[in-house]
């Protein structure tokens, strides 16, 4: 059972991104307004989420990395909507399978912080231990247990800018969080967190794009969704095929769905419809839709990133409109 446990997870968590999307989002559940990412080796030797979130206490730091341990079920009809993601209590689990896991916790009303060391869903050994207020989770030797994983992923600058476009897109998603990512490189960075979101998208896309941002915002009382977002103002195809450095050249587009982040294909397709049908270049939008949680498949593997809901040609219909009405009416 420990190897398929183990294969299991390694299918959850298929590279140091992953791991860093799902701690990101357990500090962001925890109600954290700072969540800084430690590298080392693009996250294959080491990564680390430190957060100033709700904590785990004592009794609780046993549990957390066993198979299913979730704190955020209280009902039957919780349990229907948080299938939306797929999973539930697994995060942590799947990590302890595949990598060597340490915790250290401290809730607020908590004396002291407790550590925790983890293997394969267990805790192997636990101690009081020097800490602040939120929690620290560190993964060490990613995939020292699947050899053919770790054989298989061999260029720490592609991981660390996988990690790097994760935490971006939080940031972008979250200006009222500061984030960091250190890993000793050109690419660190920090956000201060104040809710200022055309400087997030400043510091880490370029002034060029955060000077000529416009909001994207619609509601639809039948559909039952709220859009909202923002995008660069388009470019020329052309115009953009004279930008020779890659910064100006590169295309950012990133979608939440009910505050986790997503890809869904066909909406994207919809979009790019919207500018390749103009020969304009959109190098910057990011959304973020609010669905009725009900409607979101749950069917979808959680191994299968891109979701699915119900009315999704309507839903993407209305988006597609929306944004496209919005671009007619820049280039009038
Ligand atoms: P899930 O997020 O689906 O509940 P995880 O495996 O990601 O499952 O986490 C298991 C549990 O560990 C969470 O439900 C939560 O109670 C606790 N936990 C994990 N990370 C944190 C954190 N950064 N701060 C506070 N609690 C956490
Ligand atoms: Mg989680």
């Amino acid at each position: 059972p420990e190897v398929v446990n183990r294969m299991a997870a390694g299918e959850v968590l298929v590279r140091p991104s992953d791991a860093i999307k799902e701690l990101v989002e357990n500090s962001l559940d925890a109600k954290a307004t700072e969540v800084a990412v430690t590298l080392r080796n693009g996250g294959m030797s080491f990564l680390q989420v430190v957060d100033n979130g709700k904590g785990i206490s004592r009794d609780d730091l046993e549990l957390v990395c066993e198979r299913f341990a979730t704190s955020k079920l209280r009902s039957f009809e919780d349990l229907l909507q948080m299938k939306t993601y797929g999973f539930r209590g697994e995060a942590l689990a799947s990590l302890s399978q595949v990598s060597k896991v340490a915790i250290v916790s401290k809730p607020k009303d908590q004396e002291c912080a407790y550590s925790g060391q983890y293997s394969d869903g267990k805790m192997t050994s636990s101690k009081p231990s020097a800490g602040r207020n939120g929690t620290c989770v560190s993964a060490t030797d990613m995939f020292y247990n699947i050899p053919s994983r770790k054989k298989s992923m061999t260029n720490s600058t592609e991981e660390s800018s996988r990690v790097s476009d994760v935490i971006i897109r939080f940031a972008i998603h979250r200006p009222d969080v500061s984030f960091s990512l250190r890993q000793m490189s050109s690419s660190d960075f920090r956000t201060s967190g104040d809710g200022d979101f055309r400087k997030v998208v400043g510091l880490l896309l370029g002034k060029e794009i955060s000077d000529s941002i416009q909001d994207i915002g619609m509601e639809s009382q039948k559909l039952k969704i709220s859009l909202h977002g923002c995008m660069a103002r388009p470019i020329a195809a052309a115009t953009a095929k004279l930008h020779q450095d890659k910064k100006s050249r590169q295309k950012f587009f990133s979608l939440f769905i009910n505050g986790r982040s997503v890809t869904c294909t066909e909406l994207k397709h919809g979009i790019d419809e919207i500018f390749s049908s103009r020969s304009l270049i959109c190098r910057f939008m990011a959304l973020s839709l609010k669905l009725d949680e009900s409607r979101v498949d749950v069917n979808v593997h959680p191994t299968k990133k891109s979701v699915m809901f119900l009315e999704q040609d309507e839903v993407i219909g209305a988006i597609v409109e929306h944004i496209g009405g919005i671009v007619t009416e820049m280039f009038d």
